[in-house]
């Protein structure tokens, strides 16, 4: 890649969620600060939020659950909103959706737990985009395990500190991360950490 000048860089706290505004050609970095700490990431078409990043029209047009270099992020209207340029990892989840209180109580008892699905509205709320009935996010870093069988584990993260992912807007977009709040499983190896965001 050509050197391009970093124009904004954000640290996202531990447990925390954050949005962001990438036009169309802009860059974004998303980096693992210590390792093994899953992003969930959303994007929404800038002008119509009604139009979303969708992991499963994804899927479903590369035809893959793995996604490379090169290869684009799709909206629900089957358009291109997000190419990924660079990846240190290879291993990313499209098929969880985000975590909420309710799964907090449902798999551990623990009711009105922190969750991706309120850090997700609360940092698209300052973009006057409405909270959605939920989030299904591409999850960056989740290592999800599906066998033969069809069985699905979920594993640590296979990123080290300082791993990343660089995306390009192919659309004006408002995007929004949470680092993941779940300590209750390898899902973040038992640890929550900050992720970091550099928009150039
Ligand atoms: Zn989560």
């Amino acid at each position: 890649m050509t050197q391009q000048q970093t124009v904004h860089e954000w640290l996202i706290p531990s447990k925390e969620g954050r949005s962001f505004q990438l036009a169309k050609g802009q860059t974004l970095k998303v980096i693992d600060v210590n390792g093994q700490q899953v992003a969930d990431f959303v994007a929404y078409r800038e002008s119509d939020s009604k139009e979303r990043l969708d992991p499963s029209v994804t899927m479903d047009a590369l035809r893959t659950m793995s996604i490379k270099p090169g290869d684009l992020l799709y909206s629900n209207l089957y358009t291109p909103m997000l190419t990924l340029l660079e990846d240190t990892v290879g291993k990313h989840d499209f098929i969880n959706s985000a975590c909420r209180p309710e799964m907090y109580e449902f798999l551990y008892n623990k009711p009105n737990h922190q969750s991706c699905y309120h850090n997700l509205n609360t940092a698209l709320s300052e973009f006057g985009i409405p909270q959605p009935d939920q989030h299904y996010p591409f999850n960056i870093f989740m290592n999800t395990v599906i066998d033969g069988r069809g069985d699905i584990q979920i594993e640590a993260p296979l990123s080290a500190a300082g791993d990343y992912i660089t995306l390009r807007a192919e659309m004006d977009v408002i995007i929004a991360i949470s680092a993941c709040p779940c300590e209750e499983s390898v899902c973040n190896g038992y640890q929550c950490t900050p992720i970091r965001v550099e928009i150039t």
